[in-house]
């Protein structure tokens, strides 16, 4: 745990595009899925970004929260479940740390549950995953939103992901009542920001835009890091 080290590709320290709320958002280098249309191919080669230890980048999201007073952690990409060790140790330091994490995947959640070790041949979505890793990681997870983006399945009323296809998928409640639970992102949305921006979206955005006030938000597609 100690040399376990990470691949990244920046940290945003204030985020209101990647879940609910003021967010310290992180997004791993690398992603082995290959979405047509994704609007960051630069996050795609393994071999990019920024190689960082587990154990330092934890303490570098702490502070952004610190600085920012809140405790609400993002990690997109890229594909998080790529570096799967590497997630799972940080989800860990993050959650002991008292983080509500949020997890963008392209993978789909069943597969990811249903994941195998690679020397083992069976696997039950009732029981314990396979995949020591990805069972860890996904035991701290707040919120998951998973799937892969699809074109065309975009909508202005849509938050904080990229496709309808992609549930934000409440794990804790999950984990709580033994079946999987789907919160509503469908809704427009108005936030105010710590410095007083105003972001809308839907038919909000465009009631605010007629009287020259707001930016549209706050939609991100997976792989979007700007
Ligand atoms: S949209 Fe996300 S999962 Fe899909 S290719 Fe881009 S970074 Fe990977």
């Amino acid at each position: 745990m100690a040399d376990l080290t990470v691949r990244i590709n920046r940290i945003v320290p204030d985020s209101y595009v990647d879940g609910p709320g003021r967010r310290v958002a992180v997004f791993f280098q690398g992603c082995s899925i290959g979405c047509r249309g994704c609007q960051n191919r630069a996050l795609w080669p393994g071999a990019g970004g920024e190689v960082v230890a587990v154990a330092d980048l934890a303490d570098r999201l702490l502070a952004e929260c610190d600085r920012a007073g809140h405790r609400n952690i993002t990690i997109s990409g890229g594909e998080p479940f790529d570096q799967p060790a590497a997630l799972a140790a940080l989800t860990r330091l993050l959650k002991s740390a008292g983080a509500h994490l949020i997890v963008h995947t392209g993978n789909v959640y069943e597969e990811l549950a249903l994941r195998r070790h690679p020397s083992t041949s069976s696997g039950s979505i009732s029981g314990q995953t396979q995949n020591p890793a990805t069972a860890e990681a996904l035991a701290d997870i707040d919120i998951l939103v998973d799937g892969p983006y699809i074109i065309g399945q975009d909508s202005p009323n849509m938050q904080y992901r990229g496709s309808r296809n992609q549930r934000p998928l409440d794990l804790a409640a999950t984990r709580r009542e033994g079946r999987l639970v789907t919160l509503d992102w469908d809704r427009p949305e108005l936030i105010i920001t710590h410095d007083g921006r105003i972001l809308a979206s839907g038919p909000l955005a465009e009631v605010l835009a007629g009287w020259g006030l707001g930016e549209t938000g706050p939609a991100r597609r997976c792989g979007q890091t700007n």
